[in-house]
């Protein structure tokens, strides 16, 4: 149900807080329709379905928006879907066929937009320019 299509325990060992952190799996301009007052009111609903009424009362709440962020986000990134891109298919016939390898997380079929698709990529582009030199 959302908003939030992640949640992620982010709390420090020992402080004795928690501390939660989520995604929200809306398009930057379908959630500019409503005021932060309101998502964070949603964000909070859904944090109690979950946990239970604890959550209805946090100590703090924040969101960071990185869709307004000059030097992250382009006109272009908000025209997208939520959700990762599809992975950059490596040529399979033509003069860059076994010529290419793609190193950045949008080429990694397992985990395309995410850290772990970039360190897969970058692994794989090294070991094969190590087989080829
Ligand atoms: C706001 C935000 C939040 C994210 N949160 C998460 C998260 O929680 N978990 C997760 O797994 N992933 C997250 N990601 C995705 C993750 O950051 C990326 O998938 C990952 O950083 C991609 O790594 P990369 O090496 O493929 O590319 P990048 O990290 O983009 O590195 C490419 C580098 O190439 C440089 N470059 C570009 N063009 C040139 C050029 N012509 N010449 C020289 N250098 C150039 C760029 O400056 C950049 O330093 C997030 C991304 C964003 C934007």
């Amino acid at each position: 149900m959302g908003p939030m299509v992640e949640i992620h325990n982010v709390s420090e060992p020992g402080t004795g807080k928690t501390a939660l952190f989520g995604f929200i799996g809306v398009p930057a301009k379908s959630r500019w329709t409503i005021s932060e007052a309101v998502l964070k009111g949603l964000c909070r609903q859904q944090l109690v379905r979950l946990f239970g009424q604890d959550a209805a009362e946090p100590e703090a709440e924040y969101i960071k928006d990185w869709a307004t962020d000059l030097f992250t986000a382009t006109e272009f990134d908000l025209l997208q879907e939520a959700g990762h891109a599809m992975p950059e298919p490596v040529p399979a016939k033509g003069e860059w066929s076994q010529e290419m390898t793609g190193i950045a997380s949008e080429w990694s079929p397992q985990f395309s937009g995410y850290l772990a698709g970039a360190i897969a990529s970058a692994s794989t582009g090294v070991q094969r320019w190590l087989q080829q030199n």
